[in-house]
């Protein structure tokens, strides 16, 4: 599958409140890829009773749409969805074909790849366009460069010139959604699919509680790091003092701007085990490569170095605040506004100024 394959798709999720804020997402990263490359974006949507979606897709970003809209997916079964998505890339030849990476679209990418077969980048944080040539398998003009970070401190540039489509899975939080445009118009086709014969059936689905914390979904992020164990001079400080502090940063922002806020970590102080956090932080706290992706109007980086694998999970935040001791700090290279100083000294002034109390308790 080379020559002839056109079009990017991008794999659209839906819920009770319509397409997910992931597929937005998706949508943006599609249209880009595509105007990249002069070629459409066709959002492939299955379900059942979804025909508003495909319009919506539309206003979002898409030229095209492909609806298979049958009882047989009212719910997500992946056995059967992994047999149409397939039975649709067959027939028509995508050049690119993205999907969240989320639970399900990392279930249906890594299989769909498998069968076509095609190779497939895991929890890309950038597309790009480029030529790219070597010397022993030649030249490839317009590829899809899907970046990542690798498990060192570099990104990974991933390309896929020899077999198509191109896939990815882009973390969520990593495209803003475009704004809806009621004036853009698109194909909408209706795609049929018979309902398959599967050794299993899904009866009921679950929805589990959003997470607590909500990262991905909060206006304010106000992230602790290793910084907080110590102060400038080098003295050991009860952490839960800082953390107490974050609180209050949080209601300050809650009640006076009316924001959501969430206290996230990085990976050093969640595995750091620290006792006294107890309760306090654990895994649903980190932001980065292997935590959440987030995304908020502002965040707050406090006693954080801004180690590759962190900044990759935080650096497309609108604002970013940062305090740390060390002038060097890689996180003031993204920070809008740099605070020098110990953040035992520089926090309370903080809460105080945006109208929380900034007292030690
Ligand atoms: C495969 C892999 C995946 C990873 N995934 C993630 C991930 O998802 N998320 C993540 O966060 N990390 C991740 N990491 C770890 C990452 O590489 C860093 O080690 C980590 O982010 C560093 O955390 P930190 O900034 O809290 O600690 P440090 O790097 O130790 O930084 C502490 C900072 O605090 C400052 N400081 C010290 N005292 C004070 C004070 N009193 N006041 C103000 N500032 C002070 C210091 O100057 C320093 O800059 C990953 C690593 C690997 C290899």
């Amino acid at each position: 599958m080379t020559d002839e394959a056109v079009d990017v798709w991008v794999y659209l999720q839906h819920g009770k409140a319509g397409l997910t804020k992931d597929s937005l997402e998706l949508l943006a990263a599609g249209r880009k890829v595509a105007d990249k490359l002069g070629q459409r974006v066709v959002g492939i949507i299955l379900g059942h009773k979804i025909e508003e979606l495909a319009e919506k897709a539309v206003h979002h970003g898409a030229d095209g749409v492909l609806l298979v809209d049958e009882l047989a997916f009212e719910t997500y079964f992946n056995l059967e969805y992994i047999d149409a998505v397939y039975s649709l890339v067959a027939a028509r030849k995508p050049y690119v074909f993205l999907f969240s990476a989320n639970e399900v679209g990392k279930d249906l990418a890594a299989r769909i790849a498998y069968r076509v077969p095609t190779g497939l980048a895991t929890d890309t944080v950038q597309l790009e366009v480029e030529d790219w040539s070597n010397p022993v398998l030649g030249q490839f003009k317009n590829l899809l460069i899907q970046v990542r970070p690798d498990f060192g401190t570099r990104l990974a540039k991933i390309y896929t010139p020899r077999h198509r489509p191109q896939m990815a899975t882009v973390r969520p939080g990593s495209f803003l959604p475009l704004p809806e445009d009621l004036g853009r118009k698109g194909k909408v086709e209706k795609v049929e699919i018979k309902e398959g014969s599967y050794p299993a059936k899904v009866t009921e689905v679950v929805e589990l509680p959003s997470p607590v914390p909500d990262l991905a979904g909060a206006d304010v992020v106000i992230s602790l790091g290793l910084g907080i164990l110590r102060d400038r001079t080098g003295r050991p400080r009860d952490p839960r003092e800082a953390y107490q502090y974050a609180e209050k940063l949080k209601a300050a922002v809650e009640d006076r701007y009316h924001l959501r806020a969430e206290i996230g970590a990085t990976r050093a102080l969640i595995y750091a085990d620290v006792k006294a956090l107890e309760g306090l932080i654990s895994e649903e706290n980190q932001v980065g490569q292997t935590g959440t992706t987030v995304r908020p109007r502002v965040y707050f980086a406090i006693g954080i170095s801004g180690a590759l694998q962190h900044r990759v999970g935080m650096q497309n935040s609108s604002k970013i605040v940062a305090i740390n001791t060390d002038p060097q700090a890689p996180i003031f290279k993204i920070a809008h506004y740099p605070i020098v100083g110990d953040l035992y000294e520089e926090l309370p002034k903080l809460v105080s100024a945006i109208g929380g109390d900034g007292r030690a308790n």
